[in-house]
């Protein structure tokens, strides 16, 4: 889509009927003012923050989004419905690039049940959840199959939520499609480098091009993982520059390597298991997918801890331990599935519990010949294999950082937002939403769950007046 342009009518593009009595005059009309003085003027019409419309004088509030992601394309919608001269501005062609690669094309768009205990956050656990409290799941769900007209499924061995469709072109076409219905305006290709507060209001400042004014400010700019989907940790220096306390940020949610791989030959080979992360204090714990890959370990199950071994990396001398309980059994389980049974060998009692290759392999670890009989198993051999498929040291000494990150770790502290309308503490007008903040959760659509959630309450709230 070119820049300035209203959507195309496969998006919707049709202003609501407040908005258009409050859009309607003058032509290329972009929905904040232009900044005065200086800057080259003319594609954006000037106008005040008070409009006359039949029966009166109201006021219209000039919201800017910065970032068409998820969070800020839902801050667009609820900004626009909530009658604010709203526009969305987005570096790339397109916006919406993470949804589109999300949930493997199939955008995991919530999770079926939150435990909101699995949230990551460095700020406070209790504020986190007053934010993630303010648009319940419920609600959420109804948006989507509602306003969206777009019915969810759940995929009941992940207790994720997909669209029926399956296709996650549908929840970004959708998404900007509504808010363009609502008014919102879109303006992609265009890269906003800094924000400044001016007179009652902010002024954007975007690459080779005009500046905005606009009374309320939403940065929902995303982190820095995957920086070819548009978000590239610019938002978090604008940020940081206005004074805003950033934790430190870091890859989440990313695969791990190991090189060379000890288990290189199992690359392929996949598996339900538990696995815990563990740097002094630090500790995670997770069970679902592991999947063995060229380069080291991935699937839900590695992603979900892989923070504990990227910080431990980034702040300690020595490397998180991992370690993994390979199958559902315990010790005791063990005990009984290795007591010698008939002619039954090693390999023969892992292999019923485990994919042949790595049962071999896991026998290797613990230094046991796979053909070695159950009844000639001495003691020491059996807890030396019960010991690793009940908490096996996964070795382990990189990982694939912000180029396979679902997301960013770190980000806006908490504290510099107020809970309920996600407004800076320091700057009247200014409002954070989505990855830029601090916390994020597990796979299984809980990323998008806060997009969503803190996209709305920061749209609903820069549409207010003050
Ligand atoms: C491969 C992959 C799969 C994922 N799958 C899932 C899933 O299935 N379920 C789930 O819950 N989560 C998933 N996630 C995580 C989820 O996509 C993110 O948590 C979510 O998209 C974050 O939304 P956001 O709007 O905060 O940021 P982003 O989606 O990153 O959006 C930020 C937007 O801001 C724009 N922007 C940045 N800087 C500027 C600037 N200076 N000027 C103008 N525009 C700017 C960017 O171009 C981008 O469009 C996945 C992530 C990845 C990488």
């Amino acid at each position: 889509m070119d820049a300035g342009k209203r959507l195309p009518p496969q998006c919707g593009g049709r202003a609501n009927t407040r908005n258009t009595a409050l859009l309607g005059q003058g032509n290329a009309s972009e929905g904040c003012a232009p900044a005065g003085g200086s800057r080259r003027q003319g594609r954006f019409r000037t106008r005040s923050a008070r409009d006359t419309v039949p029966g009166g004088t109201i006021p219209i509030r000039r919201v800017a989004v910065i970032g068409a992601g998820a969070a800020g394309t839902m801050a667009a919608i609820f900004a626009a419905s909530a009658g604010a001269e709203t526009v969305l501005l987005e570096r790339t062609r397109d916006g919406g690039r993470k949804i589109l690669i999300s949930g493997g094309g199939r955008c995991n768009i919530l999770p079926a049940r939150v435990d909101e205990r699995r949230f990551v956050t460095d700020s406070s656990p209790n504020t986190l959840r007053k934010i993630l409290r303010s648009w319940p799941l419920a609600e959420q769900v109804a948006f989507f199959e509602r306003e969206l007209a777009m019915p969810l499924e759940e995929e009941e061995e992940t207790a994720k939520l997909f669209p029926v469709s399956n296709r996650a072109r549908d929840v970004r076409d959708g998404l900007l499609a509504l808010a363009a219905r609502r008014g919102a305006r879109f303006l992609s290709g265009t890269t906003v480098v800094g924000i400044e507060p001016a007179a009652g209001g902010w002024e954007v400042r975007r690459e080779g091009d005009t500046a905005l004014v606009a009374d309320a400010v939403i940065v929902a700019t995303g982190g820095l993982s995957v920086p070819n989907t548009g978000s590239d940790g610019r938002g978090l220096a604008i940020l940081q520059a206005l004074g805003h306390r950033i934790h430190s940020t870091y890859p989440a949610l990313t695969p791990l390597v190991a090189a060379p791989s000890p288990f290189a030959q199992l690359a392929g080979v996949s598996l339900p298991v538990t696995i815990t992360a563990r740097q002094g204090d630090r500790a995670a714990v997770s069970s679902g997918g592991f999947l063995f890959t060229h380069r080291g370990y991935s699937g839900p199950s590695v992603l979900d801890v892989s923070h504990v071994a990227v910080r431990s990396r980034q702040e300690a001398d020595t490397g998180a331990t991992l370690r993994v309980s390979w199958t559902a059994l315990d010790e005791a389980g063990w005990q009984a599935a290795l007591r010698p049974a008939g002619a039954r060998t090693v390999a023969g009692a892992l292999r019923r519990e485990l994919p042949e290759r790595l049962a071999d392999a896991l026998a290797g670890v613990a230094a046991v010949s796979p053909s070695r009989p159950l009844a000639q198993l001495r003691r020491d051999e059996r807890l030396r294999l019960i010991a690793v498929l009940v908490r096996g040291e996964l070795p382990w000494n990189g990982d694939e950082g912000y180029r396979k990150a679902e997301v960013t770790g770190g980000g806006v502290s908490l504290a510099e937002v107020e809970p309920r309308t996600l407004e800076s503490r320091r700057h009247p007008g200014l409002f954070i939403c989505g990855e830029v903040l601090d916390a994020f959760g597990p796979i299984g659509g809980y990323n998008f769950l806060w997009a969503w959630a803190t996209g709305r309450a920061a749209g609903m709230a820069a549409a207010r007046e003050p």
